[in-house]
């Protein structure tokens, strides 16, 4: 399949290069130059997860997708529960970093392993916690590829450090004693060391690179499959960057039988201002409880108005955006403890935005991005009780962190990369 760039359109690439690449010319986006519908829903949805992925991701990103990548990325549970009469929770936090990110991540490492087979990779990211998790554990053994995760000291909570920061082998971990921003700048300098890239075969695997986004159309899919026959569901996503809803707009484009999308935003609430007075006018980011959220220039928004321009998408009729505050936020996380269902803080922003927006004659399904777990002491200090964790959880709690530490230096971080 064909891949351009959206900022730069002439810039035409394989599925391959374009996730080997992550990024186009001018840090533009890459994005299916085409999209057909897919054929005979109904049979699709009765076909089985992998099967049913592997027919949607050769049909986005071509004939080289093969089954067993998909039965190694997607290898864990994915259930829809019934939360109330009309309301489910697509529930996609199972896979090892306890949070929907896997789903991307996983996707991506195998398409990597494939597409840079024989030559040496080293991942190289920052992270605030949770991508970081994602990668770190996507590549865990293997083969012909290094990751080096850089993340801010102290500044990941204790569990998430324990997530990606005890697997050892191909996995290097590295604190460095200042926060996200200077771990960013780090990784950008590496990326500007031509030798570096070279010796090392750097490749980002940031959040932006296509294979996540073709990933994430895949349960949207399974989520229809597990309703009833004939709901036209509506979907409601907790956002940040905006990569779970384009993903959500894109199934839609090849024939996903939804009803429409909420993108539910926390204070950073830069897409419903835009959606509701025309202005794109991003605030400094404030810091909330949903924190994978708090991002006011959310990364994948192009993506979405690429549908509308390019791909007949109808964006005002299919997508509305919410913002929803801390308050009631915590009492969403209350509110659904009540119907017995324990969420994250991001699901119960979701589960939220669709109680206050879904008619008496539709059904809703809010995404669960986060396991309860993995926010435990906001869920704790909300509903004062004790939490108990999931027994493979308390497993990884006993674990050592095996990261180095290190200044905020350049220098320093070459030579540790170059070590090896
Ligand atoms: C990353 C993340 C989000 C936001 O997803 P986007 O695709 O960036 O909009 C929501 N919830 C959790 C738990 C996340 O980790």
């Amino acid at each position: 399949m064909a891949f351009i760039n959206i900022d730069h359109r002439q810039q035409q690439v394989s599925f391959a290069q374009a996730v080997v690449k992550g990024l186009g010319k001018n840090r533009g986006l890459f994005f299916p130059r085409q999209l057909s519908p897919l054929q005979d829903i109904p049979a699709l949805l009765r076909m089985d997860f992998i099967d049913r992925s592997t027919v949607i991701l050769q049909h986005l990103a071509g004939p080289e997708i093969q089954r067993k990548w998909l039965e190694k990325a997607f290898d864990f549970p994915l259930p829809l529960n019934r939360v109330s009469e009309r309301v489910h929770a697509l529930e996609l936090f199972h896979g090892p970093s306890l949070a929907f990110k896997d789903f991307g991540a996983r996707f991506m490492a195998q398409c990597l392993a494939e597409f840079s087979a024989g030559k040496k990779t080293t991942i190289l990211t920052a992270t605030s916690g949770d991508t970081g998790a994602a990668v770190a554990q996507a590549f865990y053994g293997q083969e012909h590829i290094d990751v080096v995760v850089l993340y801010p000291r102290g500044k990941v909570t204790p569990l998430q450090e324990k997530l990606f920061c005890t697997l050892g082998g191909n996995i290097r971990t590295v604190a460095v004693e200042d926060d996200f921003d200077a771990c960013q700048d780090l990784v950008k300098q590496s990326f500007d060391d031509p030798e570096l890239v070279q010796t090392l075969g750097l490749n980002s695997a940031n959040s932006i690179n296509v294979a996540r986004l073709l990933a994430q159309v895949c349960y949207y899919f399974e989520a229809l499959a597990k309703l009833p026959p004939g709901t036209r569901p509506v979907f409601s996503v907790p956002s940040g960057n905006f990569g779970n809803v384009t993903a959500a707009l894109l199934a839609i484009v090849v024939g996903l039988p939804a009803k429409r999308v909420i993108a539910a935003t926390n204070c950073n609430d830069t897409v419903p201002r835009f959606f509701k007075d025309g202005r794109w006018d991003p605030k400094p980011t404030v810091a909330t409880l949903t924190n994978a959220m708090d991002i006011s220039l959310p990364n994948n928004f192009p993506r979405v108005l690429e549908l509308q321009k390019n791909h007949g998408l109808n964006l005002p009729r299919l997508l509305t955006s919410f913002a929803v505050d801390d308050a009631e936020t915590r009492l969403a996380v209350r509110e659904l403890d009540d119907l017995a269902y324990l969420a994250d803080p991001h699901s119960a922003l979701a589960w939220k935005a669709l109680s206050l927006d879904l008619a008496k004659d539709e059904t809703g399904v809010f995404l669960c991005t986060a396991h309860p777990a993995k926010f435990i002491e906001t869920i704790e200090d909300v509903l004062q009780k004790p939490i108990t964790l999931p027994r493979e959880l308390e497993r990884v709690c006993q674990k050592d962190v095996l990261s180095t530490v290190m200044p905020a230096d350049y220098h320093s971080l070459r030579e540790f990369l170059l070590s090896r």
